[in-house]
């Protein structure tokens, strides 16, 4: 009989593992009905049974359950949401997976991808900052050899950007520089602005963002260069060991290539293997690991190849 119960309860020890959170509430309750039963029926066996280790690893199996049915709740994730730290948010779903599983079942309302102030906002042709003329509330001066006046960023993916860049030369792989960070909602209107009055709308549609449009604008892109010895353009970056070294490891750091070959219809930009975006360490491994290429596609959204107006 002893034997009969522990086979009992290991079977519903793994129903509970599997079962939806209100099953595991029934599971639960009726483990722990038939514990009691048991113990108003055979009180002097209870020392030799194994039910009471079942029933005390019951409370962690649920805490399990309830994060994964509204990760929201969970103590952790709000803790971290409103400390601002959104890569331990990320870690706090149990990783960039679940995340974004919760996140495109709509099983996450806490996030929100239009959220600009965040790591996992998506900024593309369908999608402005909101509102068009957000501020990083913080910002720090790149450690880097930079190339333009345009050379600040957030201090979280400017750190990963420092580091990323030391060990990348450390490798062997040369030296990274910046030609673009953080640019402002005034920069980008000066900049698009002169595109618009040299070569009309659509010219200038083909070569910088609108306003309120630019990943730039978030503080969590930049544009790298080569330096080695001197620093040189943006198209150059792809080919070159730094640019390569960077494609390959930049998701250890955070980092994705934003633009992509092949992906145009998607993101609705030419490639451009020097526009590198933080989405920090959790979802850039999820990305990686999931074999990614647009951010559009890792969170269910529909493609944005170009304005709605
Ligand atoms: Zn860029």
């Amino acid at each position: 009989m002893s034997a009969a119960q522990t086979r009992h309860a290991a079977r519903e020890s793994l129903a509970v593992r599997v079962a939806t959170p209100i099953g595991v509430l029934f599971t639960a309750m009726a483990a722990l009905s038939t514990l009691c039963g048991v113990l108003a029926a055979e009180p002097p066996a209870l020392p030799q049974l194994p039910e009471p280790a079942a029933a005390m690893a019951l409370p962690d199996v649920e805490v399990d359950s309830r994060v994964a049915a509204n990760p929201c709740a969970d103590g952790d994730v709000r803790a971290h949401l409103e400390a601002g730290d959104d890569d331990a948010a990320v870690a706090s779903f149990g990783g960039g997976a679940e995340f974004r599983e919760a996140v495109i079942s709509g099983n996450a309302p806490c996030i929100s991808l239009s959220d600009p102030a965040r790591s996992w906002v998506v900024v593309n042709k369908q999608r402005p900052l909101q509102p068009e003329s957000f501020a990083p509330a913080s910002l720090s001066g790149i450690g880097l050899r930079t190339t333009t006046l345009s050379n600040e960023l957030r201090p979280e993916p400017n750190r990963a950007l420092e580091k990323m860049a030391a060990d990348a030369r450390a490798a062997g792989a040369g030296v990274i520089g910046v030609n673009n960070g953080y640019r402002s909602y005034g920069l980008q209107q000066r900049t698009y602005g002169e595109h618009v009055r040299d070569r009309g709308q659509s010219g200038a549609d083909a070569v910088s963002a609108r306003p309120g449009f630019s990943e730039h604008q978030s503080g969590l892109a930049f544009d790298l260069v080569a330096c080695s010895p001197g620093c040189g353009s943006i198209e150059a970056f792809g080919p070159t060991r730094q640019g390569r070294w960077v494609a390959e490891n930049g998701w250890r750091y955070g980092f994705i290539v934003r633009y992509e070959h092949g992906h145009t219809g998607t993101t609705g930009y030419a490639p451009e293997p020097w526009h590198i975006r933080y989405i920090g360490p959790e979802l850039a491994k999820a990305y990686h690991d999931g074999g990614f290429h647009t951010l559009e596609e890792f969170f269910g959204l529909p493609a944005a190849p170009d304005y709605q107006h």
